[in-house]
């Protein structure tokens, strides 16, 4: 059976590439929809793409497509991420995935393999947070239904989000449903970096990862009341600060509690926060994250019982705002099984993992199974200048990804 040979300097020299295409006095590899950079990045890309002989396309969301068709009428095969960055980001978040998804389209032609399915390499538009704030505002726009035409008149330095996606190459009046419906896509693969230190602290080079975690996040209001803070005894008091500090600490226990979730107060607001006052008002925002959905509802109805005890025993009036509840996306056995499979040939200790963070998988697995394989971040550092990969993992990814392609093609 034939089977692709990466050819890693020309992945690195992909990367090396595109990581030339940044904004100006901005720190690290700056890469922001939407910039000139980004632009002219994508025009190189496309060009990229076009040399490998892939037909290339831009649908209604500004997804940036490099096609080869297959040997049989059969639905595509999908592999990408993105290439913009956040300010001050590194080169491999998001590039790995599409440039590694290009050289594996290589790979495999160079192998004289002819795939059953289309191959298609996908470049999603805007997948990090802007100041749009909408984040993988191009797969969101292809794969779900959430798509606002309100968002559009959003200005960011006097440029409005239809302007800055007309500029992208999009069709933004035309957005609004899902641009494939299920079935239309075979599969989805998504090779990214970890963004985390599992993989290097267990040693291991490679991860199919086993899902992406689901997200509940609370505005927890606290009002309790002023007073001196000598002069009022204890029984008389009603801090608000107090109450909050059991919720921190509940919050940190049943994440600790529960294998693989996670959970924290990331944001905390005091009044009137002056050293001889006691705390009235306290507003702060929980989240806790897990693979299981049902274990993360459970913990999440924990935190709010022992909020309303943390607050009801010091007479601090509570009110608990739920305002995110993202489901987990996991993917199909079948594809997390090959994919898996693919990657523990490549590396023995390869894990199965959760990804903490979201990606453009998320929206994808909305309308095709889609699977993401992880590479290490060393440090497990990202979103800055010194997010790094060893090269040899960078090529172990992009071979285990080829392998993935081929293996669903096989299925
Ligand atoms: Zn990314």
């Amino acid at each position: 059976m034939l089977e692709p040979t990466i050819n890693a300097q020309r992945l690195l020299d992909d990367l090396e590439a595109l990581a030339q295409f940044t904004e100006p006095d901005t720190p690290g590899w700056t890469r922001r929809f939407p910039s000139d950079a980004y632009r002219r990045a994508r025009q190189w890309l496309r060009a990229r793409m076009e040399t490998a002989g892939l037909a290339t396309q831009l649908d209604n969301a500004g997804n940036l497509f490099g096609r080869r068709d297959g040997a049989a009428n059969m639905p595509p095969i999908h592999a990408g991420s993105h290439t913009d960055t956040v300010m001050g980001g590194g080169r491999y978040d998001g590039t790995l995935g599409v440039l590694g998804a290009l050289e594996a389209a290589r790979a495999i032609a160079d192998a004289g393999i002819r795939l059953r399915h289309p191959l298609v390499v996908a470049d999603h538009l805007s997948e990090e947070a802007t100041d749009y704030a909408i984040a993988c505002l191009g797969s969101l726009a292809m794969c779900t239904g959430h798509f606002r035409p309100e968002w559009l008149a959003r200005q960011v330095n006097g440029v409005t989000l239809r302007q800055a996606m007309l500029d992208m190459g999009a069709h933004p009046e035309e957005l609004g449903q899902p641009l494939v419906k299920p079935g239309e896509i075979a599969a989805f693969l998504e090779l990214h970096i970890e963004q985390g230190p599992v993989l290097e602290a267990r040693g291991a080079t490679l991860a199919a990862v086993s899902g992406i975690v689901g997200i509940r996040r609370a505005l927890v209001e606290l009002a309790g009341k002023a007073n001196h803070a000598g002069a009022t005894p204890m029984d008389l008091r009603h801090d608000a600060l107090a109450a909050a500090a059991r919720i921190i600490v509940a919050v940190e226990e049943i994440a600790r509690a529960h294998p693989g979730a996670v959970g924290a107060v990331g944001k905390l607001d005091l009044r009137p926060n002056q050293g001889n006052v006691i705390p009235a008002q306290v507003t702060l925002m929980a989240e806790m994250r897990s693979l299981d959905m049902a274990a993360l509802d459970a913990m999440w109805a924990d935190l709010l019982q022992l909020a309303q005890e943390a607050s009801a025993a010091r007479g601090v009036t509570l009110h608990f705002h739920n305002e995110t509840r993202l489901d987990s996306v996991t993917p199909p056995r079948w594809l997390h099984e090959l994919v898996l499979a693919v990657c523990r040939r490549h590396d023995p200790k390869a894990l199965a993992i959760p990804s903490g963070a979201g990606h453009d998988a998320s929206h994808l697995a909305l309308v095709t199974p889609a699977a993401m394989i992880f590479v290490p971040s060393v440090g497990g550092r990202s979103h800055a200048p010194e997010e790094y990969t060893d090269p040899a993992d960078l090529a172990r990814g992009v071979h285990a990804l080829a392998d993935a392609i081929v293996a669903i093609d096989r299925a």
